[in-house]
């Protein structure tokens, strides 16, 4: 579903992902880990295409519409004026095109989605008066309605009360069960050995990547954090990618 062949992807020439190869199998359910400023981020980024790669390739077997993406809460807009419905609406965007209009079956689909979510009579909230928990619900509601064949989620859970956790813990489960491919970065390590098959451990390098019980060894994640402690304040400069900027 998602191949990396050699992926490098850098700001500024330093690179935050470093010759990654590997893929995410249709179907699979992966949980990404790895300590801060890894490459956790940057990864969904470039599969998503929204950061190109620096070397190397990332290939993504479905079309971009029907790829979801959810950033991490804290590089999402609250601020937009927009109303709880018309945000999950935006789900069925690449369905209905820039200027089309919503038919009843979408406002239904809609409805239905917030329904699943818990949000049962929130349709007419401004999305700026929601909490953390029920921000994070709506955005759920509008991946149910977007029907995507690859999910990719960054921290979806982080600041997440226990409730709203296992909710959404849930619509994953559900996604992985009706074979679509999910990708999820995570912090619990005790939630991705629960609900997550498999694992790819990064540290700005591919550490480990295959079935949870293997990559969430001991031996793996000591090596990850000792990769992380050795990084400077400002990651070296790939001397290829440098050869290649020169160029
Ligand atoms: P993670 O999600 O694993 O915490 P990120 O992918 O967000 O890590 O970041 C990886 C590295 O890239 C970090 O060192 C981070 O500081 C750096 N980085 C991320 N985004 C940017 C940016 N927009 N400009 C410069 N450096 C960035
Ligand atoms: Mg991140």
């Amino acid at each position: 579903m998602v191949r990396l062949d050699n992926l490098t992807v850098s700001y500024r020439q330093h690179p935050a992902l470093h010759h990654v190869s590997g893929q995410f199998e249709p179907g699979s359910l992966t949980a990404v880990v790895g300590p801060n400023g890894s490459g956790k981020s940057t990864l969904l980024k470039a599969a998503m295409g929204l950061l190109p790669p620096s070397g190397g390739q990332v290939r993504v077997a479905v079309p971009r519409d029907r790829i979801a993406y959810l950033p991490q809460l804290a590089e999402i807009d609250r601020g937009f004026p927009i109303q709880v419905r018309d945000c999950v609406l935006l789900g069925c965007w690449p369905r209905r095109g820039a200027w089309g209009g919503v038919d009843a079956a979408q406002l239904a689909q809609a409805d239905a989605a917030l329904l699943a979510v818990g949000l049962d009579g929130f349709a007419d909230r401004p999305l700026g008066s929601l909490s953390s928990g029920q921000l994070q619900r709506v955005l759920f509601a509008r991946m149910l309605v977007q029907d995507a064949q690859l999910i990719l989620l960054d921290e979806p859970f982080t600041a997440m009360d226990s409730k709203t956790t296992a909710a959404l813990l849930a619509l994953v489960r559900q996604w992985h069960a009706e074979g679509r491919t999910v990708v999820a970065v995570l912090h619990d390590d005790a939630q991705v050995r629960q609900h997550f098959p498999q694992t790819l451990l990064l540290a700005r390098e591919k550490v480990a990547w295959g079935p949870t019980p293997q990559v969430m060894a001991e031996p793996f994640l000591r090596q990850a954090r000792a990769m992380a402690e050795a990084w400077d304040e400002t990651a070296e400069v790939c001397a290829i990618d440098s050869l290649r900027a020169a160029a």
